[in-house]
Order: C-alpha cells, then sequence, then structure tokens
C-alpha cells in the first residue's frame, strides 16, 4: 500500500500540468483500491462550490458544480471528515446527478483534501456492490488526501486550477508595511542565477579579466546606489551597500571565484559555484535574519552575473506607478525604478528580514515575500497590494479599490501623526513616563539608525558580527564595532547583550549537530562552556565603554543562578583586566550595570533569589513565548499557535512586573512584543515603563502610549488576564484601542 501511495503521490506531483495530475490520480487511485469509480472534486471559492475536476467511473463530459454543503461531497467538506457509506442514496443528503452516470454506484467513500484547514477539494471512490470501504481502505484514501493536498495547494497558488482560473488572492509574509494599487509589473529579461549552465573556456586570463571587471562595475554600482539613497535611508538600512562592496572585496570570496576559473571554468559559471556555496552557508541556518543573508550573498551574485553578461539595452521605462514583481527582490530593482513609480513590491523568495525587505521597509514601499506565484502570470494586471497583511489582491472589484484607496490616506496621515509623537518623551495620556528605546544590532555594518526620538538602545544582537567572518572576531574587531554603536548615544544607555549564538544560529567555523537546537547550546550556555570567547567579549564591550560609561550588560538565556553567578566571576575578571590596563595608561573605566534576559521560564521561579545579584531585568517575549507555549518560533506550521497574548505568557509577563517592581529592579520588554500596539499597550497597563523595539515602530507606539490614560491601561490588562483565549485578548484590547481614537491604527494592523 505504501509504495502505491508514493507512486500516486509523485506521479500527480510530476504531471505536466493540473489537468493530467487529476486524471492520473483518479487512474491509479481506481487500479490501487480495485474500486470501479474514483473522482477528484475541488473547490471553487468564488462560486462557493465543489467542481467536478477529474473521474475515472462517472461520464467526464458530464459538468457537475455543487454549492458547498450540498450533496454528500458537500458533507465531506463541510465537516471535513470522511464520510463511509454502504447505500450512498439512503443519505439524506445524497443529490442525484442522472447525467454522470452515477446510479449504478451503491457504496461511497469520500475524504476531504485539507491544506492548512482549508478544505480543497474531495476525493471520492465509488463501487457498485453495497458495501462499506474498510479501516483500511479509508485510511488509504485519508493518507492519500493529506499528501496531495500539498501538490494542489501549490498548483492553486501558482495559477489556479487547469489554469483556467487565475487566482483572486495570493498570499504571503508581510515584509512591508502599506498599501499599494498599481499595475503589476515584471521584468523577466535579467539573466537568472539559476539558469547559469556549466561551462569551461581556456582563455583563463580572458575569464580573470571579465571577472575583475563585472567586479568593479557592480562595486561602482553599489556605491552609487548607497549615494543615491543617502539622504532618504537611515544608517541601518543604507549599510546593505556597504555590506555588498565588502563582499565584493572579499579577498575570500574573490579568491574562490578565482580558483575555478583558473581550474578551467568560465566566469559565470564559477560565480554561480562561489555564490550559492556562500549563500548556502547562510541559508542552514534556523535564525530568520541570518537565513535571509543567503538572499544578500546571491543578489550580489546576480549583479555580477549581470554585468559578466554585459546586456544590452538598459531597463524598459516605465511612466506609471507599478506594483513591482520579482522571483527575487534585490536592492538594485528597488532602485532601478523612481520611488514614486513604485507602489510596491511582491517577491517570490525572501524573508521578512532580509536585506530587501529592510529597504523597501525604509523607503516606505509595501512588500510582501515568500509568495508562491509565476510573476509573468500577472503582469500589466491591476493589483492591491495589502503589506500588513501580506496579500495579493489580482484584478479587484471597483468597489474593493475604492476601499483600499480610503485607507492610503487614511495611512498617510496616520503616519505624518505618529511623527508628530517622536519629538517628545515616551508617556501616557496623562504623563506616566514610559522609556522606549531601541532593538539594533541586526546590521552587519557597525553602524546603527541614530534615532533621536528613543531613550537608549534597549537591546543590541551581537550575533552578526561573529556570523559574517569565517573565525571568532578578534577583540580590537569586537571594540570597534562596540565603540561605534556607543558613541552613537554618548548620553543615553545602550544594553549590549552576550553572544546568543549556538543551536538555531550556528557559527560556520564550529559546526555543532544537536536534535533540539533550541534547547541545546545556546545563549549564555555556550559562553560559559567558552570562557575564552566570552571572557573577550566583554573585555571589548568593556574597553569600548572607556569614557563614554553608558554600557550594560544583558545575558542571554539565563536560567538558574549558578549560570548567573559563573558568569558574573567572568563580567568581574574581564573588569579587573581592563580596568588595570586603563589604569595604566590614565584611563578609567566604569562596572556596567549586569542585567538578564528572561526568557527561559525556569528563571521566572527564581527571580526572587536572584534580584540582588542584578540591576535589571529585559524580557525576551520570542523566546519566552516559544518556550512557554512549546512552540517553535520560526517553524511556519506552527506560527499560528505562537501567539505572545496567550494568557500564559500574559500572566508570566504580569508576574516579572510584579517581581521588579518588589524588588525594584528596572524591567524592560524588548521582544517583538512591545513594538505590537496591542502588545504595548498591555505590557504598559502591567507596569512595564520601558519597551524596546525596532526603528520602524517606535513614532507609532510614542503615539499610541500619548492617546491612552495610564489607569485605563491598568483596568484594560488586568480584564485580560482573567480571559483564557489569546484571540479574544487581542480583539478586546483592539476595541480598547479604537474607542481612545486608535482605531485606525487597528484598522491598519501591526506588521510583525
Ligand atoms: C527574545 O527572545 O524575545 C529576544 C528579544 O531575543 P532574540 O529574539 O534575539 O532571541
Ligand atoms: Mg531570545
Amino acid at each position: 500500500m505504501l509504495t502505491q501511495l508514493r507512486n500516486i503521490v509523485q506521479s500527480v506531483a510530476v504531471s505536466a500540468d493540473l489537468d493530467q495530475a487529476l486524471h492520473t490520480l483518479v487512474q491509479q487511485t481506481c487500479l490501487a483500491m480495485r474500486t470501479e469509480c474514483c473522482s477528484v472534486y475541488l473547490a471553487n471559492f468564488e462560486q462557493q462550490s465543489f467542481d467536478l475536476m477529474a473521474t475515472q467511473g462517472l461520464d467526464p463530459s458530464a459538468q457537475v458544480s455543487m454549492s458547498f454543503g450540498d450533496g454528500l461531497v458537500g458533507v465531506v467538506g463541510q465537516r471535513a471528515e470522511p464520510l463511509n457509506l454502504a447505500y450512498a442514496r439512503r443519505h439524506p443528503a445524497f443529490k442525484p446527478f442522472p447525467a454522470t452516470g452515477e446510479d449504478a454506484f451503491q457504496s461511497f467513500l469520500g475524504t476531504p483534501i485539507i491544506y492548512r484547514k482549508k478544505v480543497l477539494g474531495v476525493l471520492v471512490v465509488q463501487q457498485h456492490q453495497p458495501r462499506q470501504f474498510d479501516e483500511s481502505e479509508e485510511s488509504f484514501l485519508v493518507t492519500l488526501a493529506a499528501q496531495l493536498a500539498v501538490v494542489f495547494a501549490h498548483a492553486d497558488a501558482q495559477g489556479g486550477w487547469q489554469g483556467t482560473r487565475s487566482p483572486i488572492l495570493l498570499e504571503g509574509m508581510p515584509a512591508s508595511p502599506g498599501i499599494g494599487i498599481a499595475q503589476a509589473w515584471c521584468d523577466e529579461s535579467q539573466p537568472r542565477l539559476e539558469d547559469v549552465a556549466p561551462a569551461s573556456s581556456l582563455d583563463v586570463s580572458r575569464e580573470l579579466d571579465r571577472l575583475d571587471a563585472a567586479i568593479d562595475e557592480a562595486s561602482t554600482e553599489f556605491r552609487r546606489l548607497r549615494k543615491r539613497f543617502d539622504k532618504e535611508l537611515q544608517k541601518d538600512a543604507l549599510a546593505i551597500f556597504d555590506l555588498f562592496v565588502h563582499l565584493l572585496n572579499d579577498p575570500m570570496l574573490r579568491e574562490d571565484i578565482t580558483v575555478r576559473i583558473q581550474q578551467g571554468d568560465e566566469a559565470t559559471w564559477a560565480v554561480r559555484q562561489t555564490v550559492e556555496a556562500f549563500s548556502a552557508r547562510f541559508s542552514l541556518m534556523d535564525d530568520p535574519y541570518l537565513k535571509a543573508r543567503a538572499d544578500d550573498v546571491k543578489e550580489l551574485g546576480q549583479r555580477l552575473l549581470y554585468f559578466l553578461m554585459a546586456p544590452a539595452g538598459s531597463a524598459p521605462a516605465i511612466s506609471s506607478p507599478v506594483v513591482l514583481l520579482a522571483h527575487e527582490l534585490t536592492a538594485g530593482m528597488l532602485a532601478s525604478i523612481p520611488r514614486t513609480l513604485l507602489a510596491g513590491v511582491v517577491a517570490e523568495q525572501g524573508a521578512a528580514n532580509s536585506h530587501a525587505a529592510i529597504l523597501a521597509r525604509a523607503l516606505g514601499i509595501p512588500a510582501i515575500m515568500g509568495v508562491s506565484f509565476s510573476p509573468s502570470r500577472l503582469h500589466h494586471k491591476t493589483v492591491i497590494l495589502d503589506g500588513h497583511k501580506g496579500i495579493l489582491m489580482i484584478e479587484p472589484a471597483e468597489a474593493l479599490i475604492n476601499e483600499y484607496q480610503q485607507l492610503v490616506q487614511e495611512e498617510a496621515s496616520l503616519q505624518s501623526t505618529f511623527e508628530t509623537a517622536l519629538a517628545s518623551p515616551g508617556q501616557t495620556q496623562d504623563g506616566t513616563r514610559v522609556e522606549v528605546h531601541l532593538n539594533a544590532g541586526l546590521s552587519a555594518d557597525s553602524q546603527i539608525a541614530i534615532n533621536q526620538g528613543v531613550d537608549g538602545v534597549g537591546l543590541f544582537r551581537t550575533e552578526v558580527p561573529f556570523l559574517m567572518l569565517r573565525r571568532f572576531p578578534s577583540e580590537d574587531e569586537q571594540v570597534k564595532q562596540y565603540r561605534a554603536i556607543l558613541a552613537s548615544y554618548p548620553d543615553k544607555p545602550v544594553v549590549m547583550r552576550t553572544l546568543d549564538i549556538g543551536g538555531d544560529k550556528p557559527l560556520p567555523y564550529l559546526s555543532v549537530e544537536e536534535d533540539n537546537p533550541f534547547l541545546g547550546w545556546r545563549g549564555i550556555r555556550f559562553s560559559l562552556d567558552h570562557p575564552d570567547i566570552f571572557l573577550i567579549q566583554v573585555r571589548a564591550m568593556l574597553r569600548a565603554s572607556i569614557g563614554l560609561n553608558n554600557l550594560k550588560l544583558l545575558l542571554p538565556m539565563i536560567s538558574g543562578r549558578n549560570e548567573l553567578l559563573e558568569a558574573k566571576t567572568l563580567v568581574s575578571r574581564a573588569y579587573q583586566e581592563v580596568s588595570q590596563e586603563a589604569e595604566s595608561t590614565g584611563e578609567s573605566v566604569n562596572i556596567p550595570m549586569l542585567g538578564i534576559m528572561v526568557e527561559v521560564p525556569s528563571i521566572l521561579y527564581q527571580l526572587d533569589n536572584i534580584a540582588r545579584d542584578i540591576d535589571f531585568l529585559s524580557v525576551g517575549t520570542n523566546d519566552l513565548t516559544q518556550y512557554l507555549l512549546a512552540v517553535d518560533r520560526n517553524n511556519a506550521r506552527v506560527a499560528d499557535i505562537f501567539d505572545a497574548l496567550h494568557p500564559s505568557v500574559l500572566h508570566a509577563l504580569s508576574s516579572i512586573a510584579t517581581m521588579g517592581a518588589r524588588h525594584q529592579l528596572p524591567v524592560s520588554v524588548c521582544g517583538e512584543l512591545a513594538g505590537d500596539p496591542v502588545g504595548a499597550a498591555l505590557l504598559v497597563g502591567l507596569g512595564y515603563q520601558q519597551l524596546s523595539m525596532n526603528t520602524r515602530n517606535v513614532a507609532k507606539i510614542k503615539y499610541l502610549l500619548s492617546r491612552l490614560p495610564h489607569e485605563a491601561l491598568v483596568v484594560q490588562a488586568n480584564t485580560m488576564l482573567t480571559l483564557d483565549d489569546p484571540d479574544a485578548i487581542r480583539a478586546s484590547t483592539e476595541a480598547f484601542l479604537a474607542e481612545h481614537g486608535l482605531d485606525a491604527l487597528v484598522k491598519i494592523g501591526q506588521m510583525r
């Protein structure tokens, strides 16, 4: 049975089109189950019906379309479970379709084809003889339907069943908020790295010259782009161009390509292999940000290829606004179209953390990524791109366009309203101070956006420099990086977190194989096992802080007091060493405040015991949610149950705030929840007075707080602690925000 099942799924998957796939499916299922009839009905969501798409046994020319909930097929779809009947006709929902020749069949077994809770269709087998299908037949059909669902879902996203119906809605990941309404536009003429075939050349020096010229041209282009965006973008976003130039001049990358050329490879083929090898290193990482660096390396390769192939002519001229569609979005593409003509971007590949996405956000261009589609099929069609929800509507009705146009206007006026809050200190309507800090460190560049509207840096993640190299960064290299950040905020606190490496962010030069990386050698566990690396990092931070005195040290993944004490001993040692060195040159170094991340649930029960050992707490709601709910934060399959508004997370947050207050320990929240309007409102209501978030959320959250009275926030948060449903908590808090005049903000939604 298993082999038959695998064979059917494989034949379906390799079929040239869906039509052929469905015919193969019904034929092979009949054979495998030794049944006389097999039919497949697919859901037509536009018409709200199940349509007969292929059959073996019924009359294939019969046009059968059943409304959802109609007939036996409708029952299967509605209940989303199999229906096994010896006498189909006796079932109250039975609906005859004489044209199909169905009369000849007595027994019926139908099973839904479900993908991510959505019934995509129904698979039916029938027999002349009245008999109930046995358990093994039923489980065969159920297993087959489950496997087919994935194939069908993909086919649907690619262009609709049988290519007759175009998709009307495509879903992806929200990568940059905002709404774009325009004609879709794609340029398929650019050479693609994946299309480069193996090729060799005997003329090594010619190929090397071509490579040099392409590297020069690409470097010039990136420098030009950087200049062009210099005024529009913050430093964090501009860093991508520096990163590209840096990578282009990286001797290792050049050497890798050169060696391949010297071994006889043609330049384009050498570039493809090297770029793929480099990007594979990043794509193996679980951390979504670092995974996204794989795309940056590919983009770089793409540009090199472009210059190597020296295409004739320039990009086609665009005269009216477009929504740009691409397999892979690149910074160059974003730059090639004037901002005023770029209404939005949609990409098949990439993630919300890719640099192209960061750029799109910084430029205020709505974007969605990870959309399963063929760009060329949508070329020139009118689309609405909703970057908040991550959806693309194709050829929408006039009424929908009007509605969205209104939203666009509301959004524009809302954003300028938010900006007004930036200059004033973060506080609630009645003046309760709430510090708003910045999360930073995701840039490979040592510079970060200097945001005047913040009270400091609440979380500086230090992983990236460790991951960008092929070895541990030296102490001096680290000092340089950290100093640049501390110096950017001379009068404000900067919380630097020690290395949170391992598990989900493996170092390319230290391979660790683990079954459960999130529960493995991560964060402080790694640092304590490698005091050498930890000491160097802490020393570098301390040295960087000399004269600036705004450093605060944060330890990730602390799960108990012993770890904390061990880490503190090492921090003291580093301090003694740096202090002595500083003294010898007449300088002095301040002892930084020391805090821990509250993100491993076990530490919740130890806070009273460790309060005297630390100076502050910082709650990492991303990991706290992951570990409390046992939901992998990077797994798309369980993404809908990863919810920081889960009542258990809220109760944990409430008790952390209470314990912090009891011990007079400042407590900040630096997970994504702090930048979410609903999350920020609840956190302040629970007693938090420090929130740390990404740049893009700062103005919005400051504005939100300025409109809400503190007392009302407390009441709302306490009421939410009595609820047991995350959706109800969100809905109620959104209603609360709307009552306080923030309905537009709620409507526009929150982008993670
Ligand atoms: C968190 O876990 O919430 C956090 C802020 O840290 P990171 O996302 O880097 O794990
Ligand atoms: Mg964390």
